[in-house]
């Protein structure tokens, strides 16, 4: 197996590499567990200079867990408008809420109680326990297992929970015991702005010369993962209706995708103008359309929605419940509608 040997030392290179060229980021300045954790959430999905204006709004908001445990989840929603994967922001606050309940609302120093929160995966915990209280834990995410499968020429299914364990346990042999917190960051910083996915920076990385990958030219080919499955393509069909009130809104399910959150009317099947109308009728309403809406394309981690509709007009009976007359603004409505809203805007 390539790479099996040990490598020689990496942390000194790589932790004086990280010194000069870290970037200042808002929860780096002032990394407290709570702010640590946010950030660590945000970025799993987030390049950072995408989620930083979403990340100080946040904090200002909810400056503590005991904030976020107390924050009306429509607020929450709201603060993570646009970020997606709304059920991370959930999960949070029900962490937040044992936080307070069982210590006292500060997040544990503690790796295996941390990990026992809700959202809080083997990764966040050692990122938090490392960073915010020099807990020798490991971090490994996809960056950390880029750089290892590169430095060790290691072409092992990054996929495999074997193979993952055997790269933390190397990421563990490498990391020095007193600066388990700034090794991990300089691990996740070397991968997100050195040892990039594709073709890697290696002429600016403090560990070419002992890097195997670089040595035997496999770098860029490296990580190994198998290709994913096709996404399976979901028809959801959407009826922008606009009242004197203002538009036709609903509420999705409390649980699944996007649970909780507002959109406007929209029904997963594909229907012609007469259906949605049908449909539309079972409210009370009694749409009138006038335009089709271009087709658009929604793209989640497991499936595609492959949305079309109408626009249109109805007069702002009373609706049953889970249902409003309004200004889309006024909702936190999900990122997947936002190229019918800005239509609506135009
Ligand atoms: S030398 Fe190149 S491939 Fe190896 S760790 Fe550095 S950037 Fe990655």
């Amino acid at each position: 197996m390539p790479g099996a040997a040990a490598l020689p030392p990496i942390a000194g290179g790589l932790l004086a590499w990280f010194q000069t060229n870290k970037r200042l980021l808002p929860f780096r300045q002032e990394p407290s567990a709570y702010h640590i954790w946010v950030s660590e959430i945000m970025l799993q999905q987030t390049r950072v200079s995408a989620a930083l204006p979403y990340y100080e709004r946040f904090i200002r908001a909810l400056p503590d867990p005991a904030a976020l445990a107390a924050c009306p989840p429509d607020v929450l929603r709201k603060l993570w408008q646009g970020l997606g994967y709304y059920n991370r922001a959930a999960n949070m606050q029900k962490a937040a809420r044992i936080v307070c309940e069982r210590y006292g609302g500060a997040l544990p120093a503690d790796t295996a109680a941390l990990r026992a929160l809700p959202g809080i995966g083997d990764y966040t915990a050692g990122a938090i326990a490392s960073i915010a209280f020099g807990i020798p834990a490991p971090a490994v995410d996809g960056n950390v297992l880029r750089v290892f499968a590169r430095l060790y020429n290691d072409g092992a299914d990054i996929t495999l929970p074997a193979t993952k364990q055997a790269f933390t346990a190397r990421v563990l042999a490498h990391m020095p015991k007193e600066a388990p917190g700034p090794y991990n960051e300089a691990l996740m910083e070397l991968g997100a702005l050195v040892c990039v996915p594709g073709a890697p920076h290696c002429g600016d990385c403090p560990l070419r010369g002992l890097c195997r990958g670089h040595a035997a030219g496999t770098a860029a080919a490296l990580p190994t993962k198998p290709p994913r499955p096709p996404k399976p393509v979901l028809p959801v069909t959407v009826a922008l209706v606009e009242s004197g009130r203002g538009m036709l809104l609903q509420r999705r399910p409390p649980k699944g995708l996007l649970a909780g959150l507002w959109q406007p009317a929209a029904f997963e099947a594909a229907l012609d103008a007469a259906q949605l109308a049908a449909e539309l009728q079972k409210l009370g309403v009694t749409a009138h359309f006038t335009k089709p809406l271009p087709a658009a394309k929604h793209v989640f981690t497991h499936r595609v929605w492959a949305l079309s509709g109408w626009r249109g007009t109805a007069e702002a009976v009373p609706l049953p419940e889970g249902w409003a007359w309004g200004a889309p603004r006024d909702y936190p409505i999900p990122s997947a509608f936002a190229a019918y809203l800005a239509l609506r805007d135009a």
